[in-house]
């Protein structure tokens, strides 16, 4: 955990807005209201396990900020979640929505359990009722949750389904993320690693680095994870490295990534994998590369192995994955840090994309939807980075510049309620 804020991530992300803050003479007003999140909903409810017996589970709602629209994101499902971690991700995703700029706030929730020790039964009887308990604040145009990590398309369904069943109709609006037989949209699986992909290659242009032949060592071979690899893959370049929560394997040949997609589908782990040798989460962060992809959890890269990173860019797949102190370092270092607000924006574009196919009963195919992610993307890194080399700042501090100076014009517009 972060020492400067006390152990708090939330506190921690507020305390990483300063320079940005200090950059843009953002008056006190504005930088105070987004130093709170707006409603903060924690939720205690009974579920029938399979062996008859009753187990209480806590689940979050947060709406960080809806001045720009409504709230949006994600929903996880992990042992670890707690309210200040709900709050950090809550105000990310209002960061997110603004520097990509879509009509979107800020919002997560969770519930905290461990979704690979449940059955589907347990699974389905705990997302209605966390739904239920949710339905307070969620809708299709004041909040619409989205899967992140341990949650999925399927578990979309069943809180579109219970929504639904509540209220007397189908709200195929009500999340995004969600199978596309119901209303899903093309490309939604995979946006947020395509996402990242986009975002390293325009870095890579911007070093003079040969993208087809980068190297890429991967955090996390999740859904964001394993998405990018496939890409990455696509474009040539070789995934030297890849990890999940059970262990960690290296090729220098490179990683055959659908053979690897079908090891971890058969054996739940990346673990073992044939023709890769087994080594350590250490190790994996000392391997030379061209791009690092964290893609699993927060706090990953501290203090102490920030300093003996070798990648030349790290793309943050994940949300919050350096904390601010190894963030120092490496920016001293002169490693070219892609933010999470900007590099993972590529699933709450597409959420949006969906949303809005949603609202006209309208699908896209595959192809436009991947080209209007790109177009977005795109434009949303060259801004970021020009604003980097007018302002003389790092990447980061320019995504949430470009992302404060967007909500704190919606919010002086808007002025103050009453
Ligand atoms: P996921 O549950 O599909 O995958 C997470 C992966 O990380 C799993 O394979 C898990 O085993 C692995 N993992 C967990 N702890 C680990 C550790 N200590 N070392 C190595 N691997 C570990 O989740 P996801 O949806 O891919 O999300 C990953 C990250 O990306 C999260 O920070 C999430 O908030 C962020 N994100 C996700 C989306 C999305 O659309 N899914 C969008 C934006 C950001």
């Amino acid at each position: 955990m972060s020492e400067e804020s006390g152990g708090s991530l939330f506190q921690g992300a507020v305390n990483q807005l300063s320079v940005a803050r200090d950059k843009l003479g953002l008056e006190d007003a504005w930088y105070a209201r987004i130093s709170y999140c707006k409603r903060e909903l924690i939720v205690n409810f009974p579920v029938k396990m399979d062996d008859g017996s009753v187990k209480i589970f806590t689940g979050y709602r947060v709406q960080h900020n809806t001045t720009r629209g409504p709230a949006k994101g994600g929903i996880r499902y992990h042992p670890a979640v707690n309210l200040d971690e709900v709050k950090a991700l809550a105000l990310w995703m209002t960061m997110k929505s603004a520097v990509v700029n879509i009509p979107f706030g800020g919002a997560k929730g969770g519930v905290t359990c461990n979704p690979k020790s449940m059955s589907l039964g347990e699974l389905e009887r705990l997302t209605r009722r966390y739904a239920s308990e949710i339905a307070v604040l969620i809708g299709p145009t004041s909040d619409i949750p989205a899967p992140d990590v341990g949650t999925n398309p399927q578990i979309m369904a069943w809180i579109m389904d219970t929504y639904s069943m509540a209220i007397g109709y189908s709200v195929s609006g009500i999340v995004t993320g969600k199978p596309i037989e119901i209303g899903g949209s093309a490309g939604r699986v995979g946006s947020t690693g395509r996402g990242c992909v986009i975002c390293a290659r325009e870095a890579a242009r911007h070093l003079g680095m040969d993208f087809a032949k980068a190297s890429v060592v991967i955090q996390g071979f999740g859904n964001v994870g394993s998405y990018a690899a496939r890409l990455f893959t696509e474009d040539g370049c070789r995934i030297l490295a890849a990890s999940d929560s059970r262990g960690c394997i290296y090729s220098e040949e490179g990683l055959d990534i659908e053979k690897l997609v079908e090891h971890k589908e058969r054996t739940g782990s990346v673990a073992d994998f044939q023709g890769a040798d087994n080594i350590t989460e250490n190790e994996l962060w000392e391997i030379p590369c061209d791009i690092l992809l964290p893609a699993a959890l927060e706090q990953q890269i501290v203090e102490s192995n920030a300093p003996k990173i070798k990648a030349k860019m790290i793309v943050e797949g994940a949300n919050g994955p350096i904390t601010n102190e190894a963030d120092k370092i490496l920016s001293e270092r002169g490693i070219l840090v892609i933010p999470d607000i900007l590099a993972n924006a590529g699933g709450v574009i597409v959420s949006y994309f969906e949303w809005v196919q949603d609202s006209q009963a309208y699908f896209w195919d595959e192809e436009e939807v991947n080209t209007a992610l790109e177009k977005k993307m795109v434009k949303s890194f060259d801004e970021v980075l020009s604003l980097s080399r007018e302002s003389k700042v790092n990447m980061r501090t320019a995504a949430q510049m470009v992302a404060l100076k967007r909500l704190a014009h919606a919010m002086s517009i808007r002025g103050i309620y009453p």
